[in-house]
């Protein structure tokens, strides 16, 4: 099993030079989830090397300009390619209206479906493969962490079924969650198969240390948690809805994750060694994520 994250940008609020407008891309087996879509994200796809039809969703976490507005520009890049498929976008109220303006004021109209699922609350949208949730956070209006999971498919207990005897060509049916009747019984597939964790990557969006995103994170192969400011300015940061590099190491370390990823750097930091260094002190598997970082997750 295999999943690849790519980091597009890393900067909060305005761009720098190397670092463009927060946005992240999930892929397995041919779906691509792209979370965020600050201004200037078609570059960095185009960059990541990232082929636009493989993005069959767009997740926003909160309607922040710094994480939106490259949308437009995105969809008309897409659809010059005669882009078909559908696209579903979800995010907070607004975006919907947000599209709609520019696709009127700029006379355009998308080659393919635009989809926008308009959520207030926490969502989980099943994909083909992957389950996809986006739950609150602490930040901004409606504002949200995302986290998307791949669900591999049931494995049958080989042994057991062998020892009974029961013959190959059910296994099929068991492992799709069928019961099975075989001589008189009935198989149920709960005691026969098991489902084999998948590979979880949990975004947290802009937030202030946030209680839920360590319960989302729980596990998690790869956290990517954003880390505004340095802990000499903690208080500013929780009053504006952000975190610390240090914030972001405790909870990485209390979701007891496999590898975190520090981002959403404010403009103000051109050296992020300070960042590292104080997410260690609580996390020993905490990096940088830098702009066009690719990250591939095997299990
Ligand atoms: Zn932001
Ligand atoms: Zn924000």
């Amino acid at each position: 099993m295999k999943a690849l994250f790519y980091v597009l940008g890393t900067s909060a609020a305005t761009p720098k030079p190397k670092r463009a407008l927060p946005s992240y891309y999930f892929e397995h087996e041919g779906i691509g989830i792209l979370m965020d879509c600050g201004e200037g994200t078609q570059f960095q796809v185009m960059k990541a090397g990232i082929g636009f039809s493989k993005i069959k969703v767009i997740a926003i976490s909160h309607n922040h300009g710094d994480h939106l507005l490259g949308l437009p520009g995105l969809i008309e890049t897409m659809s010059m390619g005669s882009r078909k498929e559908d696209l579903l976008i979800i995010g907070p109220p607004g975006i919907k209206e947000f599209l709609e303006v520019s696709f009127k004021v700029t006379t355009f109209a998308p080659s393919f479906k635009v989809y926008v699922l308009e959520i207030t609350e926490e969502v989980e949208v099943p994909l083909r493969g992957i389950k996809l949730k986006m739950f609150p956070v602490k930040h901004h209006g409606y504002s949200f962490g995302i986290r998307v999971e791949t669900v591999p498919k049931r494995k049958v207990n080989k042994e057991k079924l062998e020892e009974l005897g029961v013959p190959k060509r059910l296994w099929g049916r068991l492992q799709q969650g069928e019961e099975v009747e075989w001589k008189g019984r009935v198989l149920k597939p709960e005691e026969f198969t098991w489902q084999p964790q998948g590979i979880k990557v949990v975004y947290s969006g802009d937030t202030a240390p946030c209680e839920r995103v360590i319960e989302e994170a729980r596990g998690a192969d790869l956290l990517v948690h954003e880390a505004t400011f340095l802990s000499d300015m903690e208080e500013e940061a929780h009053e504006r809805g952000h975190s610390t590099a240090k914030d972001a190491g405790i909870i990485a370390s209390e979701a007891k994750v496999k590898m975190l990823l520090l981002t959403h750097y404010s403009s103000r930091y051109e050296d992020l060694r300070r960042h590292l260094d104080e997410a260690r002190r609580f996390f020993e598997y905490a990096y940088l994520a830098q702009d066009l970082m690719k990250v591939v997750i095997k299990k």
